[in-house]
């Protein structure tokens, strides 16, 4: 055992391999509830595409979280790991017909429509099916997040969403549809956000669509403020859980429910990132001219975020003790972004060493791909080695 790795049962699993801490899981999953539940009408939902690793959703359906899916596929996974259907929302700017008509099948609690052809054919389809599609508008709240550029989403610049000048037409244009139900509104302003100012101005912008719909007399049941709590890469062992007590504070606080109203929260990477590492073994540690490499055998196949992103993730040797040296941790794959970190300290690597890649929960099994003819890598959860 090294930190809250038992590495003498790892030695058994090929590599490299996702490993989840399931004690940290299910405490984040108790804080996240309990910390909601200290307010009315707060309902939380669980982003799907952050990890979809079956063992992974069954533990968090059974704590009593709703789903977020962004696709058929993900309307599935959740309906298969127990998620009961009248708790799955469903966003996405490019719905296909199979995908819309699972949803009105198993009855979702929301399609989150994000523009006026989609809500045709959403009609059309419940229409045919005899049924009654519950549709929430995705409206671009044109609300920055201090974020990656490549995880920003709620900018006017950015696809997503119904722009705030057609929200009223949208909404009228439903009312016209026999078969939808107008229920609410969705935002989703970006990913990995820490400042609750953030949220805070999300929070206003809200209050003024809410106001200037009420002018209108247009009734909102729900409120869909979407996810993006960010977690701390840096600091994975000191913050293992995100302050989520602040999160829900925030809105709690800024935004302006209206009596009965639902508040709802779609939280992917803060349940899911941390409880994670990849686990990967040093291949070689080779002498650069100005640096040294360590060479292991994970690369941007098992984890992107660092080459798509140029995210940050920390890496801990844990299986040597020995005095600290800098590093630049590759993999294997033939790409020079294929890179996880530079100039790391880390306990002196040798070959067979097993590196852990932490935080690698959110975004890292699910993005896998097979590029270079490789191998997808595995999920086991801490019950796997017991
Ligand atoms: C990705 C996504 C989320 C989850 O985002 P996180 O940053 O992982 O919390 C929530 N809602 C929608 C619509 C999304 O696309």
């Amino acid at each position: 055992m090294k930190g809250n790795f038992p590495i003498e049962k790892f030695a058994k699993k090929e590599t490299p391999f996702y490993y989840y801490d399931t004690v940290l899981l299910r405490e984040t999953l108790r804080i996240i509830n309990s910390e909601a539940g200290k307010h009315n009408g707060f309902c939380v939902h669980y982003a799907i595409k952050a990890n979809a690793n079956p063992k992974i959703l069954g533990i968090i359906a059974q704590s009593g979280l709703g789903a977020d899916c962004v696709s058929g596929g993900e309307i599935h996974a959740a309906v298969m790991a127990g998620f009961p259907s009248d708790k799955i929302v469903y966003a996405g700017v490019g719905k296909s017909d199979w995908e819309i008509q699972l949803g009105l099948d198993l009855g979702i609690a929301a399609f989150n429509v994000e523009s006026i052809p989609e809500l045709d054919v959403i009609n059309e389809l419940a229409e045919k099916s005899n049924t009654m599609a519950r549709v929430a508008f995705r409206i671009n709240p044109n609300v920055g997040a201090h974020t990656h550029a490549n995880i920003t989403t709620g900018l006017a610049e950015n696809k997503f969403g119904i722009s705030m000048r057609d929200m009223e037409h949208v909404i009228e244009h439903a009312d016209q549809l026999k078969n939808v139900k107008f229920i609410g509104l969705h935002f989703h302003i970006g990913s990995q956000i820490l400042e609750m100012g953030d949220f805070q101005a999300l929070c206003n912008r809200i209050n003024e669509l809410q106001n200037q719909l009420e002018r209108h007399h247009i009734k909102v049941e729900s409120i869909n403020v979407g996810g993006g709590l960010g977690i701390d890469y840096q600091h994975p062992n000191r913050i293992p859980i995100p302050d989520f007590k602040a999160y829900f504070e925030t809105y709690a606080k800024f935004l302006k429910l209206r009596p009965g109203q639902t508040c709802h929260f779609e939280l992917g990477r803060a349940v899911v990132a941390q409880m994670g590492s990849l686990i990967t073994k040093t291949l070689y540690v080779k002498q650069g001219d100005f640096k040294q490499f360590a060479i292991v055998d994970a690369g941007m196949t098992d984890l992107i975020r660092p080459a798509l992103y140029q995210a940050y993730h920390k890496i801990e040797n844990i299986t040597s003790d020995e005095p600290k040296e800098t590093y630049d941790v590759v993999g294997p794959i033939c790409e020079s972004s294929d890179v996880f970190v530079k100039a790391m300290d880390l306990n002196k690597a040798h070959r067979g060493d097993l590196m852990a890649i932490r935080s690698a929960g959110a975004y890292g099994e699910i993005m896998a791909s097979q590029y270079n003819c490789r191998q997808l890598p595995k999920g086991y959860i801490s019950e796997d080695f017991k």
